[in-house]
């Protein structure tokens, strides 16, 4: 079967044509700033990328492009529309309706509307990206995927923040946790690799990109995550806070004269490693080199960043009650040995001991830790397009 998945934002739009039988990837692109001018890029399976600007004032039309892009007579991957047997939507927020993916009809659309204040940025990009869809593609089965649907196994003790119950049971206030598609992919690849039974295992999966989260995963089922209400709460990000004391909003309201809503946006957009570093850079290739260079701001940054995932996965090996697997996945996960150094040469307590040699590793499956270890640590780049098209396939 050939799923497009599609990953849609409030101005841009990521998507992934898979075939299902294989798990190849046909083709892949972006379309950006829609709504303000609009441009597309595509790449062909193993051929070169194209970029082209095309008007894009809304979610339609971007997605005729990309229908447009993939059978497109040169540079197109399929004859017609036809061959597209289905669509797979990352949703970002099932809030409690959904523990796993579904087929898309009314009352799922319903459902991700009723929980969109739970994700206002997102989930309303995700639905336009749904209705785009249904109009130009009208009959072709859809799917959505939640990254928040792995972690509804979490139990009471773990979801429930220390409010007054009635904000829970008025609003639902409460730690839903995200990037669930990675977690699930990736703690289940790291059972497979280190030979263990999924569904009688205790593994730690960090996922450590620009956003960041660390999750519990006991007998196949996640039992806590760092990520909250939103994806603020947790670990110090590429741009977002993690976790801090409630009672700074209020402190940096009043010292600097912001709304609450400024404030908000400074922990967002302005704090984590960017913040932290003083301002230099929320890229880790950035923050290694000034780093080794000898800037603090560098420095502390990544640090801080290493001491907040340590206490995680601490916290989380407490949770288990003992860990057999870790695994560091995502954009610094996958591809910076010298995050991965510094957070597992302190886990010597868990009787970890880091293989350097194999940690030299970019973006590819590997162990990482000695044969003597008593955890296994692994290096599992997640694949969350592949994910979804898997849902989508099995469900259609
Ligand atoms: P997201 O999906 O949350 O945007 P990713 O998982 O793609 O994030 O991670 C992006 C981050 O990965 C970049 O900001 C960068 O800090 C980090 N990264 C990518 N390549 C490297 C590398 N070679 N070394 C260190 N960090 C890297």
């Amino acid at each position: 079967m050939k799923i497009l998945v599609i990953n849609c934002g409030s101005s841009s739009l990521k998507f992934q044509l898979i075939d299902s039988d294989t798990e190849a990837v046909i083709g892949k692109g972006l379309c950006e700033r829609i709504g303000i001018d609009g441009r597309i890029s595509f790449t062909p399976e193993g051929k070169d990328k194209i970029t082209k600007d095309a008007a894009m004032p809304d979610h339609n039309e971007a997605i005729k492009l990309v229908i447009e892009a993939l059978t497109d007579p040169e540079t197109g991957v399929v004859k017609s529309l036809s061959e597209i047997d289905a669509v797979g939507h990352r949703i970002v927020h099932g809030g409690e309706n959904f523990t796993k993916s579904v087929v898309i009809n009314e009352d799922v659309i319903k459902a991700i509307e009723e929980v969109s204040d739970l994700a206002p940025l997102h989930n309303p990009a995700n639905l336009i990206g749904i209705r785009a869809c249904q109009k130009i593609m009208p009959g072709v089965p859809m799917v959505a995927v939640f990254d928040t649907a792995f972690h509804q196994t979490m139990p009471e003790d773990a979801y429930l923040y220390g409010l007054p119950y009635s904000c829970y049971e008025k609003y639902k206030i409460r730690r839903y946790g995200f990037h669930g598609t990675s977690h699930a992919y990736v703690s289940k690849k790291a059972a497979e690799l280190a030979g263990v039974d999924y569904e009688n295992s205790k593994i730690i999966v960090c996922h450590l990109g620009n956003g960041a989260s660390v999750s519990a995963v006991k007998n196949g089922k996640c039992i806590d995550t760092s990520m909250g209400l939103t994806p603020l709460e947790g670990l110090i990000m590429g741009t977002r806070s993690g976790d801090v004391d409630p009672s700074v909003i209020e402190f940096i309201e009043q010292k600097e004269n912001l709304s609450t809503k400024e404030v908000m946006n400074l922990l967002n957009k302005k704090s984590g490693v960017f913040g932290l570093s003083g301002d230099v850079s929320s890229d880790f290739r950035d923050l290694e080199a000034g780093y080794l260079k000898g800037d603090e701001g560098c420095k502390r940054a990544v640090d801080t960043f290493c001491y907040r995932v340590l206490k995680y996965i601490g916290s989380y090996a407490a949770a288990l009650n003992g860990v057999d697997v870790i695994a560091f996945t995502a954009g610094v996960g996958e591809n910076s040995p010298f995050v991965r150094k510094i957070i597992a040469e302190r886990l010597s307590y868990l009787g970890i001991n880091l293989d350097e040699k194999a940690n030299d590793v970019h973006g590819k499956e590997q162990l990482i830790s000695t044969a003597d270890s008593k955890v296994k640590v692994f290096v599992v780049p997640t694949n969350e397009e592949l994910a979804i098209a898997r849902d989508t396939a099995a469900l259609v």
